[in-house]
């Protein structure tokens, strides 16, 4: 594991204000996004406090003088470049970004690259080649699981095999875009023909995305011990998901329309080592359960302790300017069956061939009690228990209007804690 460096003193600040005890990014997170920039293609940012530091101008200030050349990268249009350089070049540019913006010497020259967050116009912060969405949830999938199948909720491979899909990378939109309600196929009545239309179960999934950095060649696996090497950073993930049509389309291929339309992403990457002080050695497997193959096996396999929380509200929610609602609240660390270096492990064991800007969707993170419940389908139980909201609305699953915010939050003992920023999104009519 790396060590902790100034990066992350809890005593450590920023000649930005706004960033001491800033509940997202302090100068402890310095996550990356890319921007509207002018008239270029984008602009990388660092998140600081309320504002962002632009990278181009930055660098043109002077900053990163001492950095690797290949570090520079960042002064590019998207961060592929940046993640396929040496993880030893993430670090030296992370301290370098710290170091600056906590020494008042470099006020003067940082300050004109500075922009108040809010007046931003995010883009999808890497060029992404491939997505490939989990599974790796074990209350998730059991849930899932008993709806369906109730006397088998967990079929006899999820124990062995992190299950996943290729998803559609063409589709991932950054968070705040809005995301039209998909037609589909539906199951017929008995006797009848299925019928095309608006889905009429349209689903979040509350998850985290894993940004992969490097590349192994086609044919070469990654080996266990170097899989967490390759994770580069991680955001929210929102799995829009059309249950109805899942249904009946899901097999025996797996999921294909009921996912593809929309993925939607929080805008701030947090990197690996901003991740470092919030790291937790997964939970014991409960007793009975198989030890992981030699390949999934991982030397000091951590998890991130991280809190994630699904926040809702409507069209008339808004109109009378009420707050949102929470609608789940989960431990990150305490849900999943499977870690995101074994995820990566296992996409690269058949000799896969994995590449700087590959996102990989954990799946959708539930816990043990209905509370942490990660998508409505789980939350209401297929729609049996809707969710009744202050004004006496329900809801089974969304309707148009509705908007899904994802927020998440690391903390530790002895770290300053870190957010992941936010993840929204709003229903538009078919
Ligand atoms: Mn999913």
């Amino acid at each position: 594991m790396n060590a902790l460096d100034r990066s992350h003193d809890p005593g450590r600040q920023s000649w930005v204000a706004s960033a001491q005890s800033h509940p997202d990014f302090p100068i402890q997170n310095l996550p990356l996004a890319r921007v509207k920039h002018g008239n270029t293609p984008g602009a990388i940012a660092v998140a600081i406090g309320d504002e962002a530091l632009l990278l181009p101008p930055a660098i043109e200030a002077g900053w990163g003088k001492d950095l690797p050349p290949g570090a520079l990268s960042l002064g590019l249009s998207a961060l592929n470049v940046f993640a396929g350089r040496p993880p030893a070049e993430w670090r030296a540019a992370r301290l370098a970004l710290s170091d600056a913006l906590s020494d008042r010497a470099w006020e003067s020259r940082l300050r004109p690259a500075l922009r108040p967050r809010e007046e931003l116009e995010y883009l999808v912060p890497f060029q992404v080649y491939d997505f490939t969405d989990f599974y790796a949830s074990a209350y998730h999938a059991t849930n899932v699981g008993s709806m369906f199948r109730p006397d088998n909720p967990l079929l006899p491979n999820y124990k062995w095999v992190p299950i996943g899909y290729h998803g559609r990378a063409s589709s991932i939109v950054v968070s705040g875009t809005p995301v039209r309600r998909p037609r589909g196929q539906t199951a017929p009545a008995e006797g009848a023909a299925p019928a095309f239309g608006p889905t009429r179960s349209l689903d979040y999934e509350l998850e985290l995305g894993i940004f992969l950095g490097g590349r192994n060649a086609l044919g070469t696996p990654v080996p266990a011990s170097e899989a967490a090497a390759r994770i580069f950073g991680i955001c929210l993930l929102n799995d829009w998901s059309a249950r109805d049509i899942q249904a009946w389309e899901y097999q025996p291929l797996g999921p294909f329309l009921a996912k593809n339309f929309a993925t939607s992403i929080s805008p701030w990457v947090v990197t690996a080592d901003a991740l470092l002080p919030f790291h937790v050695a997964m939970p014991a497997r409960p007793s009975g359960d198989p030890e992981p193959l030699e390949h999934l096996r991982i030397p000091d396999n951590w998890t991130v302790a991280a809190r994630l929380e699904v926040l809702f509200n409507t069209a008339a929610m808004r109109a009378r300017h009420d707050a949102d609602i929470v609608v789940s609240e989960v431990r990150f660390e305490q849900a999943m069956y499977w870690s995101p270096a074994q995820l990566v492990a296992h996409h690269a064991s058949n000799g896969c061939n994995l590449y700087m800007g590959d996102l990989l969707g954990t799946g959708t993170v539930s816990g043990p009690d209905p509370a942490s419940r990660g998508c409505l389908l789980e939350r209401t139980w297929r729609g049996t228990e809707p969710l009744t909201l202050p004004d006496g609305e329900t809801r089974k699953f969304l309707e148009d209007g509705d908007e899904v915010v994802f927020r998440g939050r690391c903390s530790a003992g002895g770290a300053v804690s870190i957010g992941l920023g936010e993840c929204r999104g709003v229903v538009l009519p078919a």
